[in-house]
């Protein structure tokens, strides 16, 4: 049978069964997922708003769980893509064996897998149990070790799930996919393999984060950093150095002090520029001291994080910085902690090595606070270790903070490294440490942390 169409123009049944057929192929590519056949992220979020308008009107309950495979990247790394998308399919197969007809199953991308279960309770913490049994589900169907080909070791395939709950229409589908998202985040974080609810203040804490990385960037590129410099003395109390320590100048905030973004910047690995732009300023006020009848002897210690000790280019950064700026490196000295050393101490014993042949010491910072495998000391090329603060703020109170100073001071002597006392705060901790043979002193009873400007004017007072 022919007929007209719309615009009067003749086509067949046959024309209709086509158009039918390819708007099908254009709805199956346009909602689903080709690898699995799964839904895709479109229809995700469609099924998301028709669910939140029937918890709506049902008072039920409904959950929206995201999941991450676990090393997928590594793993697709390792065997190949086609290795990678088989995994991916015997998940999605996997997954689908344990879902409701009622539930939706979607791949958002990569190694992610949207699972939307709706009615659940109608009373929270059932629905909150419910959905915990489905994350159980979850796991288990998962956990199977999965063969890729007959010749290749058995993959064992785990996820971190993160959920959240949602009841009626007041939710928003993109903001409630955010939120299992941040709760996935913090399973990964949790050591993998695990299953998370949303909880509002991670996501707070998350969203400040990023905005404060934001920050942070803008702040290299602004140039908003600077560097105080905190005076060293020796027994007879002379100057005999002085530690940078960074602030950021935030030009609404003001000065920010370390450890507010420090953590934030390793983490991000922001810090290996921040780093970088430390050693930068630090031997340019070297150089600027040259000349300085003082100053001119005084050794700078610079802060170096572990990710900014591990970059491969580290000596070669810090040997060009030494040469742009014409010091001495015998006046540099770096400040790295035992999380520095103990990640693989040969390959840092080597690093440490090639850097001391340049000139340049080492200081162990913050030492009693990590590990304290007294051991690796004596492989280093360590000049000074510096007694954690921790330790002098109780030491004329506490005996086993005392106890503590002691030994280190001890150890100091035997293995022939100087030793730097910090946050020395009162004059009973200061005699307490000349006492016990404390080689160098820093803190506030010294002198605090300070421009350079102010701190030639500091010493000619
Ligand atoms: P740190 O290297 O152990 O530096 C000593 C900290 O103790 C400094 O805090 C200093 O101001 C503070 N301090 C000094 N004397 C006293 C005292 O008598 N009493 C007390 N209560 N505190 C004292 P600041 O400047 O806030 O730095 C904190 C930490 O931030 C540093 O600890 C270091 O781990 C990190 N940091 C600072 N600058 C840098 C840097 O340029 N790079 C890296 N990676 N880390 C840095
Ligand atoms: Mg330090
Ligand atoms: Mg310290």
């Amino acid at each position: 049978m022919d007929g007209d169409d719309y615009q009067g123009r003749r086509v067949s049944v046959r024309d209709i069964g086509a158009r039918k057929q390819a708007e099908a192929e254009i709805q199956r590519l346009a909602y689903s997922d080709p690898l699995t056949g799964l839904a895709n992220r479109r229809q995700a979020l469609e099924r998301l708003g028709q669910a939140l308008a029937a918890s709506d009107r049902s008072a039920q309950w409904g959950a929206v769980f995201l999941l991450d495979l676990d090393h997928f990247k590594k793993i697709n790394d390792l065997l190949g893509h086609k290795h990678g998308d088989e995994l991916l399919r015997k998940a999605a197969e996997r997954l689908r064996s344990i879902t409701r007809r009622s539930d939706t199953l979607a791949r958002l991308g990569g190694d992610e897998f949207v699972l939307l279960a709706e009615d659940l309770a109608t009373d929270q913490e059932r629905a909150a149990q419910q959905a915990e049994a489905i994350a159980a589900k979850i796991r288990s169907a998962l956990a199977p070790p999965c063969m890729l080909s007959p010749d290749a070791a058995p993959i064992e395939m785990t996820a971190s799930i993160g959920v959240t709950l949602f009841l009626g229409e007041a939710a928003d589908r993109e903001a409630l996919l955010r939120q299992a998202d941040v709760a996935m985040y913090q399973a990964k974080n949790e050591g993998r393999n695990s299953f998370r609810f949303f909880d509002p203040e991670m996501q707070a804490l998350l969203e400040r984060r990023g905005a404060l990385e934001q920050a942070l960037r803008q702040a290299l590129v602004r140039d908003e950093f600077e560097l105080h410099f905190q005076p060293q003395v020796d027994r007879e109390r002379r100057w005999v150095g002085v530690e940078a320590l960074v602030r950021w100048r935030d030009p609404r905030q003001g000065l920010i002090p370390p450890m507010q973004f420090i953590p934030l910047a390793e983490e991000t690995g922001l810090i290996v520029d921040i780093g970088q732009w430390v050693l930068d300023a630090a031997c340019a006020t070297l150089s600027a001291w040259s000349e300085h009848p003082q100053a001119r002897n005084w050794q700078v210690a610079v802060n170096v994080s572990a990710r900014q000790f591990h970059q491969p280019d580290f000596v070669q950064r810090v040997r060009s910085t030494i040469e742009h700026h014409g010091i001495n490196p015998r006046h540099l000295v770096l400040e790295v902690t035992e999380h520095v050393v103990l990640e693989d101490i040969d390959g840092i014993a080597d690093r440490m090595h090639e850097l001391s042949n340049l000139g340049v010491s080492f200081a162990l910072d913050d030492f009693g606070t990590g590990y304290s495998s007294l051991n690796y000391l004596k492989h280093l090329p360590i000049a000074k270790i510096k007694v954690d603060q921790s330790f002098v703020r109780d030491i004329t109170s506490d005996g086993d903070d005392a106890a503590i100073v002691c030994a280190v001071l001890a150890m100091g002597r035997a293995l022939r490294i100087g030793t730097i006392a910090e946050g020395v705060e009162t004059q009973a901790q200061h005699e307490f440490l000349l006492a016990q043979g404390c080689d160098e002193f820093q803190g506030y009873l010294i002198g605090r942390p300070m421009p350079a400007a102010e701190l030639l004017d500091f010493l000619s007072e």
